[in-house]
C-alpha cells in the first residue's frame, strides 16, 4: 500500500518523513530520484549536455540544477522537452523502488504529486498544510533565499485548496514547535490498520 505525502514548499514534508521513517516505514523520496537520475554518468545528462551544452554542467561535472531550471524557465519547448525525458525516468524509478520496499506500506514523498499525477501510484493522500505565510517564513529561515523567490516557487505550484481537494488525511503544521510525532503516530497506526485489510482483500 502507498501513502503518498505532498505539501507546499516548506509545510515541513520533510519533518513529517521522518518521523514515519523512524517508526520503519520505508520512504520513496521523488525529489532524492529526481536527482539521482541525472547523476554523472547517466544516459539522461548526456542527453542535457547535448542538448543544451555544457553550460549546464558545474565545473565538478555535476547538473547544473540552477542554470537549468532558469534556462527552461520561458522557454516553453524547452520546458516539455526536460519534462519528457525527466517524469518517465523518475516514474519507472519511483514504480521500481515501490515495488521493492518491504514495510507494510510506503510512504511516497513527492512535492507535486498532485501536479505530476503521481496520485495515481497512491491508495491514500496525506497533506501537510501550513498558510502560505508560514511557507515563506519558514522557506526564508531554511534556505536564506528571498521573500520574493519563495512566492514564484509558490505561484508555480497547486494552491493549498488545489491541494486540500485532493487529500484523505491532513497534518495541520502551521503552529510552530507543534509535537508532529502524535499525528504521525495516530495516522501509523490507521495506515497499518488499511494495510493489513487490504492484504486480507488480496486474492491468493
Ligand atoms: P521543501 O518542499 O522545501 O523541501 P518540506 O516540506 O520538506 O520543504 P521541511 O524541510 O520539513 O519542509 O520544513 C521546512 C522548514 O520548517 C524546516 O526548516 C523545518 O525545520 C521547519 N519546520 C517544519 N515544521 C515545523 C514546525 N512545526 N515548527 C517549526 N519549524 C518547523
Amino acid at each position: 500500500m502507498v501513502i503518498g505525502l505532498t505539501g507546499g514548499i516548506g509545510s515541513g514534508k520533510t519533518t513529517v518523513a521522518n518521523l514515519f521513517a523512524k517508526l520503519g516505514v520505508t520512504l520513496v523520496d521523488a525529489d532524492v530520484i529526481a536527482r539521482e537520475v541525472v547523476a554523472i554518468g547517466s544516459e539522461a545528462l548526456q542527453q542535457i549536455v547535448a542538448k543544451f551544452g555544457a553550460d549546464a554542467l558545474l565545473s565538478d561535472g555535476k547538473l547544473n540544477r540552477a542554470w537549468l531550471r532558469s534556462r527552461v524557465f520561458a522557454d516553453e519547448s524547452a520546458k516539455q522537452w526536460l519534462n519528457a525525458l525527466m517524469h518517465p525516468l523518475i516514474r519507472t524509478e519511483i514504480q521500481r523502488q515501490l515495488n521493492t520496499a518491504q514495510s507494510a506500506y510506503v510512504l511516497l514523498v513527492a512535492p507535486l504529486l498532485i501536479e505530476n499525477g503521481l496520485t495515481a501510484l497512491t491508495s491514500q493522500v496525506l497533506v501537510v498544510n501550513v498558510s502560505p505565510a508560514t511557507q515563506i517564513r519558514r522557506t526564508c529561515a531554511r534556505d536564506q533565499v528571498s521573500i520574493s523567490q519563495v512566492e514564484a516557487i509558490l505561484a508555480a505550484q497547486c494552491s493549498q485548496s488545489q491541494r486540500l481537494a485532493h487529500a484523505d488525511q491532513v497534518i495541520d503544521n502551521d503552529s510552530d514547535g507543534i509535537d508532529l510525532s502524535e499525528q504521525v503516530a495516530e495516522l501509523h497506526a490507521f495506515y497499518l490498520h488499511l494495510a493489513s485489510e487490504k492484504l486480507a482483500k488480496t486474492p491468493t
